[in-house]
């Protein structure tokens, strides 16, 4: 059996993290990459940056003092960030994409390695960093390995429940994340999963006979074409 994904993953967050402007503040080894699984199809998220501190009070409490981030401890060291890929969605995708998707995620990371999050946002500024650390990898002889081959069982590490901000007030919340919550998980990675799954449900119009397939029930919902708000003269039905 292959080493896990995730740590062929962690890898690369590691070469990448030794280039020019990461080298200078991000420190691989506080950042945990899990993975999660993912519904079939290239559409969705492929991967994401989870913070341990929030950017509003550099604490692991909220400015407002109602929120709280768990502490993320694994062997003793304390984790300022989790990068989490999505799978197989990931694997389907060009070694050219997923080295953009790690400068993506990395970029998430704030200067100051704190936990935080970056205070630069998506946008065009954002993908052209993306872009050029991409190319910067490259020409420095960096690429991902291939992954998996299709047929393959693959392992992952994944962290479940993702450790998320929980109100202070709450008794019951988790408070504390360490390696015992990191589970080894298997994946077989399915050729048939780079197309999104049929439809389960395919609603139609009553009036227009505008068609909309869902993976989920719909409860009180009417035609967009039809009405731009909710009107029972166009509530969809079930076909
Ligand atoms: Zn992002
Ligand atoms: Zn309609």
């Amino acid at each position: 059996m292959r080493a896990p994904v995730t740590d062929l993953l962690h890898d690369a967050v590691r070469d990448f993290a030794s280039l020019p402007p990461f080298r200078d503040y991000v420190d691989a080894e506080r950042i945990l990459v899990v993975a999660t699984r993912g519904r079939a199809g290239l559409e969705g998220k492929r991967a994401a940056c989870h913070f341990t501190r929030f950017s509003d009070s550099r604490q692991r409490v909220s400015a407002d003092g109602r929120w709280e981030l768990p502490v993320l401890c694994l062997h003793g060291r304390d984790m300022r960030y989790v990068i989490s890929f999505v799978l197989p969605r990931f694997l389907f995708l060009s070694p050219r994409e997923q080295a953009e998707d790690v400068a993506h995620e990395l970029l998430h990371i704030d200067r100051a390695f704190d936990g935080t999050a970056a205070p630069l946002c998506h946008g065009r500024a954002f993908e052209s960093l993306v872009r050029s650390l991409a190319d910067r990898a490259a020409e420095s002889g960096i690429a991902l390995p291939e992954l998996a081959r299709p047929g393959e069982i693959i392992s992952y590490h994944r962290l479940r429940p993702l450790p998320q901000p929980y109100r202070r007030a709450d008794p019951a919340a988790r408070r504390r994340y360490d390696e015992r919550d990191l589970v080894l998980a298997r994946l077989l990675f399915d050729p048939a999963e780079r197309e999104p799954p049929p439809p389960r449900y395919v609603y139609e119009c009553p009036a227009c006979g505008e068609r909309y397939p869902r993976q989920r029930r719909l409860r009180m919902a009417s035609c967009g074409s039809c009405s731009s708000t909710y009107d029972g003269r166009f509530k969809l039905r079930l076909v």
